[in-house]
């Protein structure tokens, strides 16, 4: 009877600690909160502030609501990086997206066109090389790169939260198609980020007088 008794304890903590595991996982893979309902296409001009937009009644849409058409043409490159980034994001112009758990975007790139070093806090991103040649690589945190030569066909994928960027290195333009998964993945631009911070800061972070600070600082856009 004791023997039975410990193993149905034991298969007891057995179940209990599977349920943790899998509610553990579950948190760890989640990107966005999982939607309640088929779909919540968002309001936008809601006044209400939540986490992700308020639906509009799903009496008022058809199926020409989940269409999105903002990728036909090619984004203007006509810009010191020579690159466009075309948004189709649920809180911007594409709220069919909202609660979906994500967001898309067309890159466009100029020869020598670049999307500079950022970072998506909240989302892996994979890109789609519709046409051209791309250098695209991340860092990860241990600061090893890993860079790749990418060509028409091909997919890349960025792992959340991890530093990267894109640079045509084709003498063509070129343009991808990319898939965030979060409706909201957020973008620090890595020059523009740091250089918001204090001159002495950063000249001691770097090593080098406030002056050489400036001086990048007058550069970088920041
Ligand atoms: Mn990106």
């Amino acid at each position: 009877m004791a023997k039975h008794q410990l193993s149905l304890g034991f298969v007891a903590a057995a179940a209990v600690g599977m349920l943790l595991l899998a509610a553990t996982v579950t948190v760890v893979m989640a990107a966005d909160a999982d939607p309640i309902y088929d779909f919540c296409v968002g309001n936008l001009t809601s006044p209400i502030i939540l986490n992700g937009l308020v639906c509009v009644n799903p009496a008022t849409v058809n199926g020409e609501t989940f269409v999105f058409k903002g990728f036909e043409t090619a984004g203007n490159t006509s810009n010191s990086l020579g690159s466009a980034v075309t948004p189709a994001f649920a809180g911007v112009n594409y709220p069919a997206l909202n609660t979906q758990g994500l967001a898309l975007a067309r890159l466009d790139y100029a020869p020598a066109g670049l999307v500079p070093p950022h970072t998506h806090p909240r989302a892996t991103e994979v890109i789609y090389l519709v046409k051209g040649e791309l250098l695209v690589g991340f860092v990860d945190t241990s600061d090893v790169f890993y860079p790749a030569h990418i060509k028409t066909g091909d997919v890349f994928v960025f792992p959340r939260g991890l530093v990267h960027f894109q640079y045509n290195i084709g003498t063509t333009p070129a343009f991808a198609i990319a898939v965030l998964n979060s409706q909201n993945p957020g973008v620090q631009i890595i020059a523009s980020a740091l250089f918001s911070i204090e001159d002495v800061v950063l000249s001691k972070a770097f090593g080098i007088p406030v002056s050489e600070v400036e001086s990048i600082k007058k550069g970088s856009g920041a």
